[in-house]
């Protein structure tokens, strides 16, 4: 491809309306995009007042996870935008006893066999005569703002930031997808592209079990090769090549029982209190200085007679001072970048579980939550197109962010599938917050760089 240099336009058209914290012409003296390219980048600035109205449009619906409705609503929206694109659209239902809507999936190549498991070889027929990559974009539409919760209809605050719930997480996001595949399909750019576009119903709050609600969603993202996720954009010139896991433990200690005034002896014991206090702090000596390693006991419960309720993550405790605590229950979570940080914390615990004070007996029980997505050569490859863009662009180098500044995301269940880059939606503040903001002044930015990637990746 031609690759030509212009100076004038693409400086102008994405400081249009903004004051970007980016200086684009301080950044680099030139900007190196092809003629589609430059039509991609126009096509967006002149669709920036269509892009903010279907924000508007999706974020004035309610779409807490669990209402069920609502996330439907918002599911046909975007597959009505998604249309626009000539993708296919479906939507994946979820059996009613998980109380959750389901998910939207829309698919351009494959000839949508992709989304039907029966024709698994058709699939690999098809994306061997078409150019590029398969890519698999991640995102959601439910928010963590339930109906009973004070609504907050989208408001401009000013003239480049507006509120509304899930600006940012991540109806924002679901933008920037929609608007640059947009700009791509109306300049025939899609032709050859293999593309699967999901956006989950539950991201907030997943259907339980795992296996079900993500089942073909990770079945899907198998038949890509990468996945690109479209939750909040860390700043201009950054993204996420790696999100750390959550998991959960539950330490149980049992402890023999009897008159206060003989603790610490060998016969009477030191009580179950003692013991999970000696356990969580050792937690804390042995391991609290590990990288992207955190853990945190959320309840802790313990006396003479104790109940805990584990679905509820409720308990009561009856006990007096005279008495030694026979009993004791605390829950936590663990997070962690790797499956082997992982594996070793669990050993760790576990050991000093096992130190048990005289009289008493512990156990502690591991269970997986979402999987972390592990920083990998595939997700630095990635993240050298989008370098190449954003220089190209004029804005400079993006950098693969901090694994520890975001939690756990839908890109984890497929990390292990497929190379994986997220933070590629939309930029603001107060995620899960009343009062969320979304920084429209930047978004112009980021659906290009969005676009161009994809641009680049499906070539
Ligand atoms: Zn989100």
């Amino acid at each position: 491809m031609k690759k030509i240099v212009f100076y004038s336009i693409a400086v102008i058209s994405f400081c249009i309306g903004s004051k970007l914290s980016v200086n684009a012409q301080s950044t680099t003296p030139s900007i190196v995009l092809s003629k589609e390219e430059q039509k991609i980048i126009q096509y967006i600035d002149a669709n920036m007042p269509r892009a903010i109205a279907l924000l508007k449009e999706s974020a004035d619906i309610n779409s807490g996870t669990l209402n069920i409705a609502g996330v439907r609503k918002v599911g046909a929206i975007f597959a009505r935008e998604f249309e626009k694109a000539k993708f296919k659209t479906k939507w994946i239902p979820m059996p009613d006893s998980l109380r959750r809507a389901g998910h939207l999936v829309a698919s351009t190549g494959f000839n949508n066999a992709a989304i039907d498991p029966n024709k698994k070889n058709k699939i690999k027929e098809t994306a061997k005569i078409n150019k590029g990559k398969k890519l698999f974009l991640i995102g959601h539409l439910d928010t963590v703002f339930e109906p009973d919760m004070p609504a907050n209809p989208f408001t401009m605050l000013n003239d480049s930031t507006a509120t509304g719930q899930g600006v940012t997480d991540m109806k924002g996001g679901d933008v920037v997808m929609i608007i640059a595949l947009q700009a791509l399909q109306e300049q025939g750019l899609l032709k050859d592209a293999n593309i699967i576009a999901y956006l989950t119903g539950d991201e907030e709050h997943a259907g339980n079990p795992i296996e079900v609600s993500r089942g073909d969603f990770i079945e899907t993202a198998k038949q890509t090769e990468i996945a690109l996720a479209f939750e909040g954009a860390n700043g201009l010139n950054s993204v996420a090549t790696a999100r750390r896991g959550a998991s959960s433990w539950l330490l149980n200690v049992k402890a023999k029982t009897g008159h206060s005034s003989g603790v610490f002896t060998p016969y009477a014991g030191y009580g179950a209190i003692y013991e999970a206090a000696r356990i969580i702090n050792e937690f804390r000596v042995q391991l609290s200085t590990e990288k992207y390693l955190t853990f945190n006991p959320g309840v802790f419960i313990g006396g003479s007679e104790m109940n805990y309720d584990e679905t509820k993550a409720t308990g009561t405790a009856i006990g007096k001072t005279n008495i030694i605590s026979p009993a004791v229950v605390v829950t936590g979570d663990l997070r962690f970048l790797t499956e082997e940080q992982k594996l070793n914390a669990r050993k760790k615990m576990q050991t000093i579980v096992n130190e048990s004070l005289i009289g008493t007996k512990s156990t502690i029980q591991f269970e997986d939550g979402i999987p972390s997505m592990a920083p990998t050569e595939g997700n630095d490859k990635v993240l050298e197109v989008i370098i190449k863009v954003t220089k190209d662009m004029g804005v400079g180098p993006t950098v693969a962010g901090d694994p520890g500044s975001r939690g756990a995301g839908d890109i984890s269940y497929i990390a292990a599938y497929v190379d994986c880059i997220d933070g590629l939606g939309s930029s603001g503040k107060g995620a899960h917050a009343p009062g969320e903001i979304i920084h429209l002044n930047e978004l112009p930015y980021l659906i290009k760089r969005a676009a161009l990637t994809i641009y680049r990746l499906t070539r």
